[in-house]
């Protein structure tokens, strides 16, 4: 069987091929995410799997479908960049990959917020050979931290773990308080997580309609004087604009992302020499060293990319010997 991957970067192709070995496929990897000019690469194809920001509209689901597709999968937790109902209504299967690494995330919130309190100034600095010892490289300890984790479910609680490792004091807030995290934090009211946190680490899935821009001038304005926020889940629960102020106005002191609402307009993209689109972000960027923004790379390390290759070969494996996978949408 043909399967078509699409946004396959070249440091990725090793594992694809690795892993396939006891699968089997006959697989297309396309560096480019899906755009207007490479759906055509679908043709021939009995599957597709894409990656976030791989945008399956209406459009194009009808030409996939027209080319003899039928899985149309998705290498990522979240599917909300496809239309899951219309592909479903025109007979294809659709399945997700349900979780991969946690670590990989969390690592990366922990790496963020230990940058901002610890060494983003220092190295912005020396990178322009300046090595005196300023007054802003004065840093408080971890262990004498508290760090807020909104959203304790599998990247949360990863999250929590390792900041508990680096000897923090771990507080959480959740809609679902699971044994698991009691065991590591100490559950509170959003309101005593933004008060008392030195670190705030977001860890909550979007939901449209219902956690829109969460974090916004509220809920920035009940954080401590001088803290840290971090966001490593979707940018669509922050109000940017909010954050830009709360920075300038010195309430946050440090401001690391993964995420921005929007992203697939900026993030993959060279914008040297060029503004870019957002004005917002644009500025959120000349904030460096105190903003640290990274482009949605949450999962690319090697445990999670074997996880999604590995799941998204069995989805498809599996819906050619029973019919159905227990990731299908
Ligand atoms: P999960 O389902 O295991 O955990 C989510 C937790 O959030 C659950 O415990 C749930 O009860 C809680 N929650 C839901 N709504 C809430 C609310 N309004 N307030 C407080 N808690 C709430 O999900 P996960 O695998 O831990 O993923 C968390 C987030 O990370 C998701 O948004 C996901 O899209 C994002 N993510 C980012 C990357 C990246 O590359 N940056 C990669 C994977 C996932």
């Amino acid at each position: 069987m043909k399967v078509l991957f699409y946004g396959v970067r070249p440091v990725e192709v090793a594992y694809f091929n690795q892993i396939n070995e006891k699968f089997g496929y006959d697989m297309v990897l396309e560096e480019a995410f899906l755009n207007e000019g490479n759906a055509d690469l679908a043709k021939g194809c009995e599957a597709v799997v894409l990656r976030a920001n791989c945008l399956a509209d209406k459009k194009y689901i009808d030409t996939i479908k027209e080319f003899g597709v039928k899985y149309l999968f998705t290498r990522t937790v979240a599917f909300n960049h496809i239309d899951v109902e219309y592909a479903k209504e025109q007979g294809l299967k659709v399945a997700r990959v349900p979780s991969y690494s946690p670590n990989a995330i969390g690592e990366l919130a922990v790496s963020l917020a230990l940058q901002l309190s610890r060494t983003a100034p220092v190295i912005a600095n020396t990178v322009n050979k300046n090595f005196l010892v300023s007054g802003e490289y004065f840093a408080k300890e971890i262990r004498n931290s508290v760090v807020g984790v909104v959203g304790t479910g599998k990247i949360g609680l990863t999250a929590a773990k390792l900041f508990k490792g680096l000897g923090a004091k771990v507080i959480g807030y959740d809609i679902f308080q699971s044994d698991e995290a009691k065991e590591v934090l100490e559950f509170v009211s959003l309101e005593e997580l933004q008060a008392q946190s030195d670190i705030i680490s977001l860890h909550v899935p979007y939901f449209p309609g219902s956690n829109d821009e969460m974090v916004n001038a509220e809920f920035l304005s009940g954080m401590k004087d001088g803290s840290i926020l971090v966001n490593t889940s979707r940018g669509e629960i922050q109000n940017h604009g909010d954050i830009l102020n709360a920075l300038k106005a010195g309430k946050l002191r440090g401001y690391g992302t993964d995420v921005f609402s929007k992203e697939a307009t900026i993030f993959f993209q060279d914008f040297k020499d060029k503004e870019i689109p957002d004005p917002v972000v644009e500025e959120l960027v000349h904030l460096y060293p105190r903003v640290l923004i990274t482009p949605h790379i949450g999962s690319f390390t090697d445990e999670a990319l074997m996880n999604m290759i590995e799941t998204s070969l069995e989805n498809i494996q599996s819906h050619e010997t029973n019919g159905s996978s227990p990731n299908d949408l």
